[in-house]
C-alpha cells in the first residue's frame, strides 16, 4: 500500500493513471499533477467512471520549480515520484526528490530546452547524492527506452554467454487518418529525430546524417516495413552495461509521407528551437508548431493497427552462435477500449507503472541513480504480459536484419 504523486497529466500521464488505479493492492492512494489542472480533472473523472470507486486527486504545479514541487511533496507525502512530464523537468523533480527524501521515476532522459541533446550524463552524475540519501532514482521505465532495456537484460541472463549485436527494432504500423502528426509530445519528438543519427560499433559512435541509412526490416503480425536507423537514448546506458556488444543500433520506421512533412517542417523553419521575434514578442517555432499539430492525446478514437517494438540480439551461447528476439505488438484499439488513449502513450504508461511497482514492492531497491537494466528482469517480465503488454521470443532462426 503506497501512496504515488504522478506529474504530467498527457497520453503517458492517463495510461499511467488509469493503470495505478487498476492495481489498488500496491498504490494505494494517487495524485495527478500536471501545469494545467483541468487536464488532470478530466483523467481522474474518466478513471472514476471507469474503475468505480476510485478516487485520484489532482493539482497544479510547475515541475520547473523546485519550490513548488518541493512543496507539493510535503503536502502529499509520496513514497514514488512517476515523471511523466517533459524530459525538461527531470532535473528539478530530482532535485525536489532530493530534498524531501522521496524515489523518483521518468521515462525519458533529460535535454536542456535550449539544444536538442539527450544523454544520461546529468542524471548519472547525481548517483552519489541518491546513494548519500540512501533513495533511488529508476530512469527510463517506458517501452523505449525502457522494456527494450529489460528484454536485453532478460536476453543476456537467459539466452546468451556473450552478446555480441543488438538491433532494437520499433515499429507504429498504425493509422491515426491524420496527415501528420506526432505519436508523443510533437516538440520532444520533433527533436528526437531531426538529429543526426548515432550506433555504436566496435567501442565507438558512428555519426550519419539523419535517416541515411534505411531498409525495409520484417516485423510479425505486420510485414516488412522501412525502418531507419536513430539515435535512442537506451543505447547510452546498454552498450555501457554490456560491454561485450560489439554493435548497438536502434531502427525506426517511418513512412514515407511522415519523412516528406518533417523534411519541409524543417526546410521553411518550423523545427528551429532558437526564439524569433513575432509581433513584438519572442516565440521559438517549434513550440508554435506544436500548437497546430494535432494532440497525441486525441489520437486514440480513430487509430487503427499496431505497433511492434523489439530486440534482436546475435550472439554466443555454450560456445555456439546464436540469436534471439524479444518483442511486444500492441493495438491501437485495444489500448484506446481500457485508457482512452492510443498505442504509443499505452506501450510507455504501462511499463512505467511496472517499473514504479517494482521499486514500491521492493522487487527492485538499490541507493542511487540506476537503468532499468541493472536490476534483476526476471519480476519485471512477469508482470508486464499480465498488466497489458504481452512478449514473446524467438530463439535462433533469421533475424531478417539484413532484407
Ligand atoms: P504530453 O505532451 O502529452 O504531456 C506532457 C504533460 O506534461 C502535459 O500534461 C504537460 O502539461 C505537462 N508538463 C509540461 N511541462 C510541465 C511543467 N513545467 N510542470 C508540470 N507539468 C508539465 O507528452 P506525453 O504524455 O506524450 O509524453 C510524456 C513523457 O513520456 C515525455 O517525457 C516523453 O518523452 C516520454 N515518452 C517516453 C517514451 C518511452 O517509450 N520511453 C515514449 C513516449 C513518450 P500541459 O498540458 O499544461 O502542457
Amino acid at each position: 500500500m503506497s501512496k504515488v504523486l504522478i506529474i504530467g497529466a498527457g497520453g503517458v500521464g492517463r495510461v499511467v493513471a488509469y493503470k495505478c488505479a487498476m492495481n489498488p493492492s500496491v498504490f494505494s492512494d494517487i495524485m495527478l499533477a500536471s501545469r494545467t489542472r483541468s487536464k488532470c480533472d478530466q483523467i481522474a473523472n474518466d478513471i472514476a467512471k471507469a474503475i468505480p470507486g476510485t478516487a485520484i486527486k489532482t493539482a497544479q504545479v510547475d515541475a520547473d520549480q523546485v519550490k513548488e514541487m518541493v512543496s507539493l511533496i510535503k503536502s502529499h507525502q509520496p513514497k514514488l515520484v512517476i515523471n511523466v512530464a517533459l524530459p525538461y523537468q527531470d532535473l528539478t523533480i530530482m532535485e525536489a526528490c532530493l530534498e524531501t527524501g522521496v524515489d523518483y521515476m521518468d521515462t525519458a532522459n533529460y535535454e536542456p530546452p535550449e539544444e536538442a541533446k539527450f544523454e544520461y550524463s546529468w542524471q548519472w552524475k547525481l548517483h552519489e547524492k541518491f546513494k548519500a540519501k540512501g533513495i533511488m532514482a529508476l530512469l527510463g521505465s517506458g517501452f523505449d527506452p525502457g522494456v527494450t532495456n529489460v528484454y536485453t537484460a532478460y536476453a543476456a541472463k537467459h539466452y546468451f554467454d556473450v552478446m555480441k549485436t543488438l538491433d532494437i527494432v520499433d515499429c507504429n504500423a498504425g493509422d491515426h487518418g491524420k496527415a501528420f502528426a506526432t505519436n508523443f509530445n510533437p516538440e520532444i519528438n520533433i527533436r528526437e529525430i531531426t538529429q543526426n543519427g548515432k550506433y555504436w560499433e566496435k567501442g565507438r559512435w558512428i555519426e550519419i546524417p539523419p535517416h541515411s541509412v534505411g531498409r525495409d526490416l520484417y516485423y510479425p503480425g505486420i510485414g516488412p516495413k522501412k525502418s531507419y536507423v536513430i539515435f535512442h537514448e537506451e543505447l547510452e546506458s546498454i552498450v555501457k552495461n554490456f560491454p561485450s556488444l560489439e554493435r548497438a543500433r536502434f531502427w525506426m520506421t517511418f513512412s514515407d509521407n511522415y519523412l516528406t512533412h518533417l523534411r519541409v517542417i524543417q526546410n521553411i523553419g518550423m523545427a528551429r528551437i532558437d526564439p524569433v521575434m513575432y509581433e513584438g514578442k519572442e516565440i521559438i517555432p517549434l513550440q508554435f508548431l506544436k500548437a497546430v499539430l494535432p494532440d497525441p492525446g486525441s489520437l486514440g478514437e480513430n487509430y487503427s493497427g499496431e505497433t511492434s517494438i523489439g530486440v534482436r540480439i546475435h550472439g554466443l551461447k555454450d560456445g555456439k552462435e546464436t540469436s534471439c528476439y524479444i518483442w511486444n505488438n500492441c493495438k491501437h484499439q485495444d489500448a484506446f477500449r481500457e485508457t482512452r488513449a492510443q498505442g504509443v502513450s499505452y506501450t510507455t504508461g504501462v511499463p512505467a507503472m511496472v517499473g514504479a511497482k517494482m521499486i514500491l514492492t521492493g522487487k527492485w531497491r538499490g541507493a542511487g541513480v540506476f537503468n532499468m537494466e541493472q536490476f534483476d528482469p526476471d519480476p519485471f517480465m512477469e508482470e508486464i504480459g499480465p498488466q497489458g503488454l504481452p512478449w514473446q521470443v524467438q530463439l535462433g532462426g533469421d533475424l531478417e536484419m539484413e532484407k
